[in-house]
């Protein structure tokens, strides 16, 4: 995996603010764990607004959505799974050299490899807005994902493995997809009945209150 930054132009230039930056560790800490939206509520099938402002507001939601991914044991949280309308998502997702990679991107595209390059890789998935089941779907092997990160400056996450298959599935998020949406009916209806095998372990604001047989 490789991260490129590039520098934006500077901010608070023309208010004289000075501007104000955090980095990724310093959101992953000390936020509020909030309930997850479950699929069904509307706000996880339609887009989500651009982010436009990288200011306090935005850390602390980045800050609060690290705390809930990691309560849930998520690998990746997309914004409107915490019921807030922007198009953010976290991440903290091993690849497939088990090498760990944390960040934030706001606005995010993924770019696929087409072609003799693009290879369909059939694994479990699974989603923190369908608590407790997993099915195995078919998604190309690598992606490139290209945003901004928490201070507006334009990065891009090449991923491979389990990250490849977290970037494809938040960054549908933003986009109001869910992996449901990618499923054939057969699969979608086994996703949902092992969903309701397991429903019962999950609170309606898991992971405020932790999964039942966890307590
Ligand atoms: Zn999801």
């Amino acid at each position: 995996m490789t991260q490129v930054r590039i520098p934006s132009p500077p901010r608070g230039t023309l208010t004289g603010v000075p501007s104000q930056t955090s980095t990724v560790d310093e959101l992953r800490t000390g936020g509020t764990i909030l309930p997850i939206i479950r699929w069904g509520n509307q706000i996880l099938h339609r887009s989500a607004r651009p982010v436009t402002a990288f200011n306090d507001e935005l850390f602390e939601l980045v800050r609060n959505m690290f705390a809930t991914m990691y309560a849930a044991e998520g690998v990746g949280l997309a914004a409107p799974q915490v019921g807030v309308d922007l198009a953010v998502f976290v991440f903290d997702c091993p690849d497939d050299d088990q090498v760990r990679h944390a960040g934030v991107m706001c606005n995010a595209e993924v770019i696929l490899p087409e072609g003799k390059e693009r290879k369909l890789h059939a694994s479990d998935e699974g989603c923190l807005s369908l608590p407790g089941a997993y099915i195995e779907l078919a998604r190309p092997d690598h992606a490139t994902c290209r945003g901004l990160d928490q201070n507006g400056d334009q990065v891009e996450v090449v991923g491979t493995g389990l990250l490849a298959r977290c970037l494809q599935h938040e960054t549908d998020h933003l986009n109001g997809i869910v992996f449901g949406d990618r499923l054939s009916g057969r699969a979608r209806k086994k996703l949902y009945s092992l969903h309701e095998d397991s429903a019962d372990l999950y609170p309606d604001d898991w992971p405020v209150s932790p999964r039942t047989d966890s307590a």
